[in-house]
């Protein structure tokens, strides 16, 4: 509980607490940006920025600013559903996938719900669960990835799987996620997919097979392959009686005109999502081989960053900083004894290089 006596006399802070159990969260700390952006690596984003087009486009809907957003996106998710084969209906846009995240907690965890995820698991599934005061179960990663044996034993609302997963870049089988939406206890599959454009092992395939088919909900993102992550969009494929509930929730006017139109533009330049996606399945390469050629050990990735083992995590982020590059501790992750490092640019690759060369002092 806050210690209200310790609080300055005459603010409303002295007359109101927060909710007791708001204790429990750990707030998101985000990723540190480097004075040289092309040695920030702390934050998964594109190194290949937007699309020329989506700038355009972002420029132009600024134009009419003063109208209010269409509330369901429909030009965007009416070509959203032509490309997953739904209905539109069956696809709801939101502000950034972590929107959507917090409204099923509200809608299906709230006052006593409960959620099962991976420990250490993303860390917005895990704060949305504590502001609604939902149980919340943890279960140990087996080899850096989910263990969806005995994710499937709890008797859950939720179960959230994160394939590739975050923090670690690890992904599960589609038959393997079918299998735990058609045996697990939990009522509701979320598969959070933000980094499913980089998988390129043909066993990591897309679940939205199982959101066609109502066994699972898929959360989607424009601030990964689209690198529109100042954009703020994201959206969910799923049964649309659960879109329905969420729809009732959600504030009307949560993602932007401009966010819309940005979006929209992203999604119809196939030719830049490529470019991103080749290059940084080759700069994922690149950056592992960088790190084992250091003597470090990494977990092999199917996304847009590298988890490297480094029994003394503080060093090695020191050692990348001196060199302007900018990597997010593994503790700040739940991953003691690891950093993680986002697939740069070619520049940022280069300081990479320098900084863990041997003969830099
Ligand atoms: C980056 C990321 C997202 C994207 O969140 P947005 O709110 O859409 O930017 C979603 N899930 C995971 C696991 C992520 O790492």
């Amino acid at each position: 509980m806050t210690d209200t006596t310790t609080r300055q006399a005459g603010t409303l802070a002295t007359r109101i607490a927060p909710r007791p159990w708001l204790d429990r969260i750990d707030p998101y700390r985000p990723g540190k940006h480097a004075a040289n952006p092309e040695g920030s690596m702390a934050s998964n984003e594109s190194a290949l920025g937007a699309s020329p087009r989506v700038v355009e486009a972002v420029a132009t809907a600024a134009v009419t600013a003063q109208h209010y957003p269409d509330p369901l996106a429909n030009d965007l998710r009416t070509e959203l559903a032509a490309r997953h084969g739904v209905a539109p209906e069956q696809i709801l846009v939101g502000n950034g996938s972590d929107e959507l995240i917090y409204l099923l907690a509200w809608a299906f965890l709230a006052q006593g719900g409960h959620a099962v995820c991976a420990d250490p698991p993303y860390r917005i599934d895990e704060i949305s669960a504590h502001v609604v005061n939902a149980e919340l179960t943890k279960v140990p990663l087996v080899d850096w990835a989910h263990d969806l044996d005995a994710m499937a034993e709890v008797d859950a609302d939720i179960a959230y799987v994160v394939n590739p997963h975050n923090p670690t870049g690890t992904t599960r089988s589609l038959a393997d996620i079918e299998r735990f939406a058609d045996t697990c206890r939990s009522r509701l599959v979320v598969v959070d997919e933000a980094y499913i454009d980089f998988a390129d092992d043909p066993d990591a395939a897309t679940a939205i097979p199982l959101a066609r088919s109502g066994k699972a909900a898929v959360l989607r993102t424009f601030s990964k392959a689209y690198g529109l992550a100042g954009l703020r969009v994201g959206y969910l494929v799923g049964d649309s009686e659960l879109l329905d509930t969420l729809r009732k929730i959600r504030a009307p006017f949560s993602v932007s005109s401009l966010a819309q139109a940005g979006a929209l533009a992203g999604l119809r330049d196939e030719d830049h999502r490529r470019k991103v996606v080749s290059h940084t399945v080759e700069s994922r390469r690149r950056v592992t081989d960088l790190f084992e050629s250091a003597g470090y050990r990494t977990v092999p990735s199917q996304a847009n960053f590298v988890l490297v083992q480094a029994p003394d995590e503080q060093a090695l982020v020191s050692q990348l900083a001196e060199h302007g590059v900018s990597v997010r501790p593994g503790s700040s992750l739940g991953l003691p004894g690891t950093v993680r490092v986002s697939v740069p640019s070619d520049r940022g690759l280069e300081l990479l290089q320098l900084a863990l060369s041997p003969n830099q002092s």
